[in-house]
């Protein structure tokens, strides 16, 4: 088989009859190539697929009542779109209403923990969606359907599976060798026995990163309705720009500060093998996009501005006012770790060290308890943290206008500052 090109469609390209009708035109412009198409769930069919979990665990009376209305309304919203795209829409019909059984049918075992419940129910999205996309786009294309259960193998963190590469590799070479059009599932996966897990929310970038990396894709193309990547989300601020090339590193770092257009884990295995990233407009499939790549520099060189909400900004000092010393900041890290807490903005002083972290209401007043019993803990809550990369005065000045700034930090390319909107 020559080398692919992977391709990977969002809930959103595919979230009624007309766009996987678009999604089909896209992928018959690729003649004579093999293709590996990774899709997730139709529309918010995962969110949908949460809520079943929700019924389940509450395991109150008259949940399996509930759990059967929302699944019949999974399986309406899916057999609607069929009967918009298939003239004998029986076969597949039959396909997706298996899938609904099968959910249905997860929905009555018993599980270790919620998390491994959640994969058992809530993958079941992804299987749907590519029935209907394999069914629709092989009606034109030879075009193979595969579960990709089989070929994602992972370890048993449900809910953040982490990848096992070798197996995975292994399982992926030996099926996808056929010239054609070959669909997936995003985001799912399985364990060494066979147990469904899940790679984490918006997952299914990533999944199409470990195709490309195990098959030594020529490129993968993420499919979405933007443009491409933007220096700013232009929901947030005025004027911004298409980037036209980026290096790896740079939309790793972009991803850390919280640019959030590709799932952060999506980069690494591309960078490895050197293998570019596209990223363009479903809408507009002729225009050009963004390429994350071994290039050396951005084109156009701009700033990049990404703005987190929802933060806290954590204080903390001695009890008996001593020094803030390593053994401390150890303690403190550890901690986060342990809770999985992610530290966007660090500051310390002789007797005083300063975290801002995502004010996550479950986990951050645990962690304060913790912390009360060592440390004095004072805290800011309604923050906003706002990030320019490769700045400039001007950016600066007129992001920065008006605004209450708490902790401000900079390096050569980066300017950080913690602020409360006024
Ligand atoms: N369907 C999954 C989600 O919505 C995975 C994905 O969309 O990438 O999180
Ligand atoms: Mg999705």
């Amino acid at each position: 088989m020559r080398s692919p090109l992977i391709f990977k469609f969002g809930g959103a390209s595919v979230k009624d009859a007309e766009s996987v009708k678009n999604v089909a035109k896209i992928i018959n412009q690729y003649n004579k190539r093999p293709i590996v198409v990774v899709v997730s769930a139709i529309g918010k069919t995962t969110n949908a697929f949460e809520e079943v979990l929700g019924a389940y665990t509450a395991n109150k009376k008259g949940n399996e009542k509930q759990i059967n209305k929302l699944l019949a309304q999974i399986q309406e919203l899916h057999l609607g779109i069929i009967n918009n795209l298939f003239d004998q829409p029986e076969e597949i019909t039959r396909q997706v209403n298996e899938f609904i059984e099968s959910a249905r049918n997860s929905t009555r075992q018993q599980y270790v923990n919620y998390s491994e419940a959640y994969d058992a129910i809530v993958h079941h999205g992804e299987l749907i969606s590519t029935r209907i996309i394999a069914a629709y786009v092989g009606s034109f294309k030879e075009t193979v359907w595969h579960d990709t259960r089989k070929l994602i193998k992972t370890d048993d963190h449900f809910r953040r599976a982490t990848v096992k590469w070798e197996d995975t590799a292994q399982a992926i070479q030996s099926t996808i060798v056929q010239d054609c059009v070959h669909v997936v599932q995003g985001f799912i996966g399985s364990t060494a026995n066979e147990k469904p897990t899940t790679l984490g929310r918006e997952g299914s970038d990533y999944t199409g990163a470990v195709f490309a990396y195990c098959l030594n894709a020529s490129s993968l193309t993420i499919w979405k309705d933007v443009p491409g990547m933007l220096n700013g989300d232009p929901k947030i601020f005025s004027n911004t720009t298409k980037i036209d090339n980026i290096p790896f590193n740079e939309a790793i770092e972009l991803a850390f500060y919280g640019a959030s257009i590709i799932h952060p884990k999506t980069i690494q295995p591309l960078k490895k093998k050197n293998i570019p990233l596209q990223i363009k407009s479903f809408i507009h499939p002729s225009k050009s996009g963004t390429t994350i790549g071994g290039m050396e520099h951005p084109v156009p060189k701009v700033a990049n501005f990404i703005l987190k909400k929802n933060q806290i900004l954590l204080q903390i000092s001695t009890k008996d006012l001593a020094f803030i010393a390593e053994h401390h900041l150890s303690a403190v890290y550890q901690l986060f770790a342990q809770k999985g807490i992610v530290v966007n903005l660090m500051r310390n002083t002789a007797t005083k060290a300063m975290f801002c972290i995502n004010n996550d209401t479950i986990i951050v007043p645990k962690v304060m308890t913790e912390l009360g019993k060592t440390f004095e803990v004072e805290w800011t809550d309604a923050l906003e943290l706002l990030t320019i990369r490769n700045y400039d005065a001007t950016d600066e000045a007129r992001e920065t206008q008006g605004l209450k700034i708490l902790l401000e930090q900079r390096t050569m390319e980066t300017v950080q500052f913690v602020f409360k909107r006024s």
